[in-house]
């Protein structure tokens, strides 16, 4: 079964006259590492953003983890949302608060309440998070404010954030963009290892052909909206 299936989704924005996806269809397999690789503007957040509901699709349809999305609301849709991560170019680290509480705020979503500090959460709650921080590399700068941290650093603790939910599908929108060569390697590697380690499905954009090509089983490259190359990266100079 696929963890997502997309069958000729096309979005026009509000006002827009040129649509932001046309005829876009893409199936993904669970435990897949897909990325799409595309300019600024070819239309990979838009996509991205339809699979786990935060945009409405023009036409077509979206399935994902057997959820017919455009027809969730309420609850439905904030169940789904729970079983899907997302990781964004600028972290959302929220500066003030600390690395921990950064990571607990992940699992809000099977919470009910605001939370306030760290001893709000059950203490299960807080032994996983510290868990991911290990996992991520980040354990000792758990009580830390966010805010001290590296780019790379950040994005690091979001992806701790991300995994909180347990999520089956990661999503990422150029969650290396903003950051130096190094860093963006150290992330990606990240997330490829916690991808197999948890067989995780994850849908990728970038904009950077030599980071796509090392790094995703498989490329979707969007061009003006629309899908102009769908390869697996087999045949491709994938040897490192
Ligand atoms: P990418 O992620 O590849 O940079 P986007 O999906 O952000 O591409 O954008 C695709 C197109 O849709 C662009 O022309 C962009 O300006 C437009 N767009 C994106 N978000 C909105 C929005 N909220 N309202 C109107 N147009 C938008
Ligand atoms: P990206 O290229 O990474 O998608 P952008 O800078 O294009 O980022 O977009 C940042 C935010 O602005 C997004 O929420 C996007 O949906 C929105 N946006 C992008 N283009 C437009 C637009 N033409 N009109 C309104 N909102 C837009």
């Amino acid at each position: 079964t696929s963890a997502v299936q997309i069958t000729d989704l096309g979005k026009t924005y509000p006002g827009a006259t040129d649509p932001a996806l046309t005829g876009v269809s893409l199936s993904v397999a669970r435990g897949e590492i897909v990325v799409l690789l595309g300019l600024s503007g070819s239309g990979k957040s838009t996509l991205l953003r339809h699979i786990n509901g935060l945009e409405h699709p023009s036409t077509g349809s979206v399935v994902s983890l057997g959820e017919d999305v455009p027809t969730l609301t309420g609850r439905a849709l904030r169940e789904l949302r729970g079983r899907i991560g997302f990781i964004f170019q600028q972290f959302e680290i929220v500066g003030p608060l600390t690395v921990l509480e950064n990571v607990l705020t992940g699992s809000l979503a099977t919470l009910r309440g605001p939370r306030v500090g760290i001893w709000s959460y059950p203490k299960q709650l807080r032994l996983k998070a510290l868990g991911h921080l290990d996992r991520v590399g980040l354990l000792e700068r758990a009580y830390q404010r966010a805010d001290t941290l590296s780019g790379g650093q950040q994005q690091r603790v979001a992806i701790a954030r991300a995994l909180m939910q347990d999520p089956e599908i990661l999503l990422a929108d150029e969650p290396v963009a903003s950051l130096d060569p190094e860093s963006s390697g150290q992330v990606m590697g990240l997330i490829r290892e916690i991808a197999a380690e948890r067989g995780l499905t994850v849908v990728c954009s970038l904009h950077q052909v030599e980071l796509a090509l090392g790094w995703g089983d498989r490329i979707v490259g969007l061009r003006a909206g629309q899908v102009v190359l769908d390869t697996t990266t087999d045949g491709l100079s994938k040897d490192q």
